[in-house]
């Protein structure tokens, strides 16, 4: 691909993957400039995304540290390619024809945890590097006896994906325990944000379209370790009871319209186990679309337009995909 052609695709927007003649020659020429780190060609998304679908991404860099990090993005930038970083792939659909660009994941250095605050007396502030499993940061928390982020037990991903999603369940979400997040912008400079800059959204950001997170500093309480142990077993336990936490799938489709709940919309559509090739409404949680087995990112993205057809007229409603879909043209 050309540096014109690279920008004539913008700089984050990941069309259907049609890999031009002599791209990887001409990126691996230029890349060499800047990037000496690993590298994948033609990764397939399927194995980086929990739906367990999709086509190849045309290279997966793995950045080590925030130096790398950086210096990847200034070199992107430079050559105006397309580029996104993923985390554990848990909220993410992939076109079959993969994505055009690079996609970034987190290495080495984005998994540490530490208590960076002991000395106010209820709040203490832990630093989590995004690359960290949230499951791993929960636990860890459970076991210094910290409070506050037992809601998001049972939801998979990186702390990045959580923070750039605002993740959220059982009424709380990532922007309750935010005290603040260190963000990497397009050209590779990195800045701290607190709560309040930041402004959260309904599973979004204000700031977010054009922010890596890098690092998340939570604003946590002292509590006992068992007794939060015990919280975090039990709300893995009722999302076991109302989801199909094991299936191929990335946890809620739809975002809930106004507080209504989607499931609910759907579950009133008549659509649970409804099924369009692969993909099915899962009988669980009808918010859920599973990935059967045999499942291509076509026949979810079939499903979803018949699920938001048909809530539309059954009530009036239109629903908003909360899973983020990357290399479709269009939809
Ligand atoms: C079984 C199941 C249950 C789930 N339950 C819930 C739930 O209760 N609540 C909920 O909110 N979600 C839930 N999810 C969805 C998902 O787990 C969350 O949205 C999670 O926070 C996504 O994290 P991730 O690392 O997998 O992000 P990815 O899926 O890799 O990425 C999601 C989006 O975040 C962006 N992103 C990822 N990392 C970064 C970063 N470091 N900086 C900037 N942007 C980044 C990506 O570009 C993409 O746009 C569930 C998913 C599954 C499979």
């Amino acid at each position: 691909m050309s540096v014109a052609q690279g920008k004539a695709l913008g700089k984050d927007c990941f069309p259907c993957n049609t890999l031009l003649p002599g791209w990887a020659d001409d990126f691996l020429e230029m890349i060499r400039d800047f990037w000496n780190g690993e590298l994948k060609w033609n990764c397939s998304m399927a194995d980086l995304s929990t739906f367990r679908v999709g086509g190849a991404a045309s290279v997966v860099v793995f950045p080590l540290s925030l130096n790398e990090l950086s210096l990847l993005v200034q070199g992107l930038g430079r050559m105006n390619l397309p580029w996104r970083v993923i985390g554990r792939g848990s909220n993410i659909l992939v076109s079959d024809s993969g994505i055009e660009g690079v996609v970034v994941v987190l290495g080495r250095d984005f998994c540490s945890i530490e208590r960076i605050d002991i000395h106010r007396r209820e709040q203490v502030l832990v630093r989590v590097m995004a690359g960290c499993s949230l499951a791993k940061v929960i636990s860890w928390c459970a076991e210094q006896g910290l409070s506050g982020l037992e809601f998001a037990a049972g939801i998979p991903g990186s702390v990045g994906g959580a923070t750039a999603m605002n993740a959220g369940a059982f009424g709380r979400e990532i922007s309750d325990v935010l005290y603040s997040v260190v963000i990497m912008d397009r050209v590779g400079t990195f800045r701290s944000k607190s709560h309040e800059q930041m402004q959260p959204a309904y599973r979004s950001w204000n700031e977010r379209p054009d922010m890596t997170a890098v690092e998340t500093i939570f604003k946590l309480k002292k509590g006992d370790p068992e007794a939060i142990e015990a919280r975090c077993r039990d709300i893995i336990a009722q999302r076991r009871n109302k989801q199909p936490c094991h299936a191929m799938s990335c946890g809620s489709f739809f975002k809930n319209p106004d507080g209504i709940p989607a499931g609910k919309l759907i579950e009133e559509a008549g659509l649970k186990g409804f099924q369009v090739g692969g993909a099915r409404v899962s009988e669980k949680h009808a918010n859920f679309i599973i990935n059967t087995g045999t499942a291509t990112a076509a026949d979810i993205v079939s499903l979803m337009k018949h699920i938001r057809e048909r809530v539309l007229k059954k009530s009036g409603i239109v629903l908003e995909p909360e899973v983020e879909l990357l290399g479709f043209v269009s939809i």
